[in-house]
């Protein structure tokens, strides 16, 4: 897929006020630092679509983006950040619970996981939640840059490992940089054929 247009539409912290449309959209959300907003600039080829973060957990916010008029990108904050106080993960809680309730055009969130490190409790938790609330979910693996190709191999399938203990099959996953741009046609060629198969209610 060619990214002929990405602009910024909104951000809110109520799924109520998200985008009154019926474009099919996609959520990116992963524990903070996790190189998010670098993927989301990588994948449309912009510098700052998402801002990269100097100050992790900040940005507690959905925020929508149109690309090529047809889709929506959503940009979800990050979790797990220490520093985040129990009250702001509680509303960070509840307001991405009702965005993936209630936001039926939602196709697919990309959960981000680090290839680098071991497989972390809250991704875990929160993937089984996806799964337990019929939320269709895919990995990327960001970073991967970072891993010599052995490296990368083995985390990636000791990764596996551990998602087999609990579910019947591997979601689908993509192995990426933002760095070097790995991947990024994998994804967008995914979201496109998702696009294709999707007829509005
Ligand atoms: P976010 O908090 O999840 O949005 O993460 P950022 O996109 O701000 O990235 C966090 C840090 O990881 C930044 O210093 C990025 O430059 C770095 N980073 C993100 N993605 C990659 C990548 O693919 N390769 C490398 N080498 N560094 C990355």
């Amino acid at each position: 897929m060619k990214i002929k247009s990405a602009e910024f539409v909104i951000s809110n912290s109520e799924v109520s006020k998200c985008p009154d449309s019926k474009l099919p959209e996609y959520a990116f959300i992963g524990r903070s630092n996790v190189g998010k907003s670098s993927l989301i600039n990588m994948l449309t080829e912009r510098k700052s679509l998402a801002k990269t973060s100097g100050r992790p957990g900040k940005t507690q916010l959905i925020n929508h983006f149109l690309i090529n008029e047809s889709w929506h990108l959503v940009d979800l904050p990050g979790y797990g950040y220490a520093k985040v106080s129990k009250s702001a993960k509680k509303t960070f809680q509840r307001f991405i619970t009702a965005y993936f309730e209630k936001r039926e055009q939602m196709l697919c969130a990309f959960v981000l996981i680090d290839s680098r490190h071991k497989p972390q409790t809250i991704d875990m938790e929160f993937m089984q939640w996806l799964g337990e609330h019929g939320v269709p979910f895919c990995i990327i693996f960001t970073k991967t840059d970072k891993l010599k190709p052995k490296a990368l191999e083995r985390n990636i399938e000791s990764y596996k490992a551990e998602m087999l203990q609990t579910w019947t099959e591997m979601p689908p996953y993509f192995v990426t940089s933002s760095t070097t741009g790995m991947g990024r046609e994998s994804v967008l060629d995914y979201i496109d054929s998702l696009n294709e198969q999707f007829l509005p209610q």
